[in-house]
């Protein structure tokens, strides 16, 4: 029976962009989710951006923007993140939309008019206020001294000195972080919800404790119903009444018939996750009433374990109460340290920045991979190292799985044209040993123990290498006689790969589809992998799947942002040269017809990655005047150890004749991403001069080293 699943990670506070710790969550739900459809079940998954509060409001001053202003700065930046590490969000969304005001106003109807009793009741608290701002402070903008240790410039409500914790009213010398000003007392009236209720602790601590929740995270949980640490440091018995009013000026939802008041940032966020998929619903035209009505719909929200009270106490009984379905569950996940730094935290991150990572060519499934394979069900931490990741990945992702497929493709489209031969005993068997443990590893994945599930893959990759070694398809192939041997012992190695590849794919979902295109197989599923591939089955030829990660790209990773930006000239960049003006085709009096480009620092130059590279082959292109295809070595060697060529295509057709080019050196920029061509995929660029003014200084210039440079040589 296919299920139907709606499926969250938490929403990030929209006053940064993300940090690797965001970048964890999402990997970790974004397998369990393309697992799942892997698995034939139907799956909404979805995120939003949490907006309101009094953080970004003061953020948004101080960058002299509206907060919505602010916050549509930042979501503008989410798509890079997300699609760079094939994070296929259904959805992103805003707490700040209409879907979230709305929903958020009728829950706090719900709860308020209750049949048996509302449960929103109003208080009138005392609360810092600062004079000069005129606004009542959150305690993250109280300042002073720690009550216990003295210590100075404590926030109000925790001593980051003697990790105490206080009610700002106990600080000595308090003063606002916003204004300096020496804040005052003030009465204000707020909106609590009655989580005190005997309704609210029965209904929560069945479902906090009927054995859903993780059991360290259920545990956890009971201490709130016991032991509570009151605002004054004092201790209760039983849950607390939740705050969940703020006074304006706020940035954040109206309380309905309470002018001035808005509901506290953290009552809306988690609304966020019904706004976006209600948005979702309207861009499908899907009802979300009938939806959420569905009593067969599975709910599962991923978050980090810094927000736990949040979403297994506030955010049920908010559901509940109002009438409305709760999740089936909260998977929930320890913090990510690097390199054993410090602990991710919402506010700092560490330094591994996901974008730098994917800017310095890193492949994002070497992170996708080596985060699963460190991922368990488990709130635990867990550490990337990069020494550990350079290991992972370069010896179990491509030395173990990889390399299997480089290691028998190539016989196959050599020796038989592609064909799959029959596959020999020895190989039927381990063929079965590997389609036999289908259930054990999708069960794995289903209970989001990747780390298990990755380890097991490896083990079976294993098996599939000893066969290689065993059979020696390099000796088969110099025996005379051996074909058939050859052939089958390939293929077993094919299907093999076929085999480990549908394992792998919710980990490794871009990997997976180059296969599935270099196999000629369909999209692999947990339902279709135990079905034998035809005998007679045909594969196209292998394409370079992987390359290993080098500890010069870690290097860079992790290079101090400091280094680079001393190297910058001190004074600013010519501004004023707008880009057109540098490409105008004739300036008199610019060097070559061409004025100087911005100035750059010495890291933009190294971003570029220059080869000495020979020119092995160069062919006219058939129906293009302009291009000359090279086939160039910069001295590379694939998994297997054997040389590997770059196809580049050059516009310098009209400078030099094909004869000319063979078995000369030049220069290419190696790290050019590849780009796709009418006449096939160019995987570099050569240099050439050429004049501003090329009408009246034709000619191109290839560009040759002196003697001694060899292949593969890097310019700098
Ligand atoms: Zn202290």
């Amino acid at each position: 029976m296919p299920r139907q699943l709606f499926v969250t990670t938490a929403l990030p506070y929209a006053n940064g962009n993300f940090h690797v710790g965001h970048i964890m969550e999402y990997i970790q739900a974004d397998i369990w989710v393309r697992y799942q459809r892997m698995q034939g079940h139907a799956v909404d998954f979805v995120c939003a951006d949490d907006t309101h509060g009094a953080p970004i409001m003061i953020a948004a001053e101080k960058a002299g923007k509206t907060p919505q202003q602010f916050v549509a700065d930042i979501a503008a930046g989410r798509k890079p993140y997300l699609d760079g590490f094939h994070i296929g969000f259904d959805n992103w969304h805003s707490t700040d939309a209409p879907e979230n005001h709305e929903l958020a106003q009728q829950i706090y109807c719900d709860l308020r008019d209750r049949k048996d009793g509302s449960l929103i009741e109003s208080k009138t608290i005392a609360q810092f206020f600062d004079p000069e701002k005129s606004m009542f402070l959150p305690d993250r903008f109280i300042k002073g001294e720690c009550p216990k240790c003295h210590a100075k410039d404590q926030y109000g409500d925790n001593c980051e000195e003697c990790g105490a914790v206080y009610a700002p009213t106990d600080l000595i010398n308090p003063y606002s972080a916003l204004s300096g000003a020496t804040p005052v007392l003030k009465d204000s009236e707020h909106f609590f919800f009655k989580l005190s209720d005997p309704r609210c602790v029965e209904f929560l601590s069945q479902w906090t404790q009927d054995g859903k929740l993780q059991p360290e995270v259920a545990n956890k949980v009971k201490e709130w119903f016991s032991v509570r640490t009151n605002p004054d440091g004092t201790t209760s018995d039983g849950l607390g009444d939740w705050d969940i009013s703020r006074d304006a000026p706020y940035f954040g939802i109206e309380i309905p018939d309470a002018p001035g008041k808005y509901f506290y940032v953290w009552l809306d966020a988690p609304i966020g996750y019904l706004a976006s998929l209600k948005n979702l619903c309207t861009q499908r035209g899907v009802d979300y009433d009938a939806y959420m009505a569905n009593p067969a719909l599975e709910q599962y929200h991923f978050i980090g374990k810094d927000i736990v009270t949040f979403h297994t106490l506030f955010w049920p009984a908010t559901l509940h109460f109002s009438g409305r379905k709760t999740p089936d569950n909260i998977f929930v996940h320890g913090f990510l340290t690097v390199n054993n730094g410090e602990k991710m935290s919402k506010s700092r991150g560490t330094g591994l920045d996901p974008l730098k990572y994917l800017k310095l060519g890193m492949n994002p499934e070497w992170l996708r991979y080596y985060l699963a394979a460190k991922l368990s069900a488990r709130n635990e931490d867990i550490d990337f190292n990069a020494d550990d990741f350079l290991l992972r990945v370069n010896s179990d992702l491509i030395g173990k799985y990889v390399n299997i497929a480089s290691r028998a493709a190539g016989f196959l489209t050599k020796r038989f044209g592609g064909a799959l031969g029959e596959v020999p005993e020895d190989g039927a068997a381990l063929l079965h040993q590997l389609r036999t443990q289908h259930e054990a590893i999708a069960r794995l994945y289903e209970e989001r123990e990747y780390a298990k599930a990755l380890r097991e893959v490896m083990l079976l990759a294993d098996r599939v290498n000893a066969y290689v070694d065993a059979n020696k398809p390099w000796d088969l192939a110099k025996q005379p006689g051996m074909d058939a041997r050859l052939q089958g012992v390939c293929s077993v190695c094919i299907k093999a790969f076929r085999v480990l590849t549908c394992y792998l794919k919710p980990v490794l979902p871009e990997l997976a589809k180059q296969v599935e295109g270099f196999l000629n197989i369909p999209a692999l599923s947990f339902a279709n992998v135990t079905e034998p591939l035809p005998a007679n089955h045909v594969i196209g030829s292998y394409q370079h799947l992987m390359q290993r990660v080098t500890p010069e790209q870690l290097d860079a990773l992790f290079e101090e942002k400091e280094a680079a930006t001393k190297a910058e000239p001190a004074q600013a960049a010519p501004k004023t040269i707008a880009p057109s003006v540098v490409t105008a085709s004739s300036d008199a009096t610019a060097p070559g017809g061409e004025p100087l480009a911005l100035t750059i620092g010495i890291d933009d130059f190294s971003r570029i990655d220059l080869r000495i590279a020979k020119i092995v082959h160069c062919d006219a292109v058939e129906g293009s005047t302009k291009l000359l295809r090279l086939t160039l070595d910069v001295g590379e060697t694939d998994e297997s150890g054997n040389p590997r060529m770059r196809n580049v295509f050059s516009g310098i057709a009209s400078a030099y004749q094909p004869s000319e080019l063979v078995g000369k050196l030049t220069v290419m920029v190696a790290n050019l991403a590849p780009r796709k061509m009418k006449f096939g995929i160019s995987e570099g660029m050569v240099l050439a001069a050429s004049h501003g003014d090329d009408k009246n200084n034709p000619g191109i210039y290839v560009l040759k080293p002196w003697p001694g440079a060899q292949p593969g040589m890097r310019v700098h």
